[in-house]
């Protein structure tokens, strides 16, 4: 990135398998900027807790997780496994927890890995709180049924058993944590575009957000 230049910053918020973490790969993918996946933060947090023996509720300890999360752990698998997701979102209503991420992901978004000219951060508070002057904010959005059946598919493909009703559960449940907790809690910014994916697939939902996401750079760069 030019040191001159401000980073172009998306920032990508919704509910687990909204199709959020797609878009924002393949956005990161077509302008060439760097992407922060903020939910691997608290997911690798909640599994450090969890093969430490501890309980997520525990903010003291789950505030020191957070302070030593390793981004070069985040490609481990586990971090996907159900009981670590929702151990995140039980790390993840700690306000110590959320201050101690916060610097990580907004270094992140101001100075791109590699030098690059931008970043895609998806999460559930990045256009409210992480990076409220980012360039573009979308809030992606699925109905449950959509969402735990992709899920399913997810799974599935890792040669893992899926239990759909178990999984719908699992992700309202998750859902009703992550909005009505009192820290950052999963809301569209006020500026943000909202994208039903219900209906849509991955290439749909892509070509929606370029069309939007090529105006703004037009309108910033012009
Ligand atoms: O996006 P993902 O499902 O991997 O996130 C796991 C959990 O981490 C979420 O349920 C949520 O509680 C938490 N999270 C958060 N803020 C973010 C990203 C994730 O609270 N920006």
């Amino acid at each position: 990135m030019s040191s001159s230049r401000p980073s172009f910053v998306i920032a990508i918020d919704g509910p687990a398998a909204s199709g959020k973490g797609t878009l924002s790969r393949r956005l990161a993918q077509h302008y060439g900027f760097a992407h922060l996946d903020t939910g691997a933060l608290y997911r690798a947090t909640g599994r450090d807790m969890l093969a430490a023996g501890l309980d997520p509720r525990d903010s003291t300890a789950a505030t020191a997780a957070a302070a030593r999360v390793d981004p070069a752990t985040f490609d481990d698998p586990r971090l996907r496994d159900e009981a670590v997701g929702q151990a995140a979102s039980i790390v993840a209503a700690h306000a110590g927890v959320r201050a101690a991420l916060l610097d990580l992901q907004r270094r992140f978004a101001a100075s791109p890995p590699g030098g690059l000219d931008g970043a895609v951060l998806d999460g559930r508070d990045i256009g409210t709180v992480v990076c409220p002057d980012a360039l573009v904010k979308f809030f992606v959005t699925a109905s449950a049924e959509v969402r735990a059946h992709r899920r399913v598919l997810e799974l599935q493909a890792r040669g893992l058993p899926a239990d759909e009703a178990a999984i719908r559960a699992d992700l309202i449940a998750r859902d009703a944590r992550d909005s009505e907790r009192a820290e950052a809690p999963l809301k569209p910014a006020e500026n943000a575009i909202l994208l039903d994916t219900s209906a849509l697939d991955a290439d749909a939902v892509f070509a929606a957000a370029q069309g939007i996401v090529d105006q703004k750079l037009f309108e910033a760069t012009a």
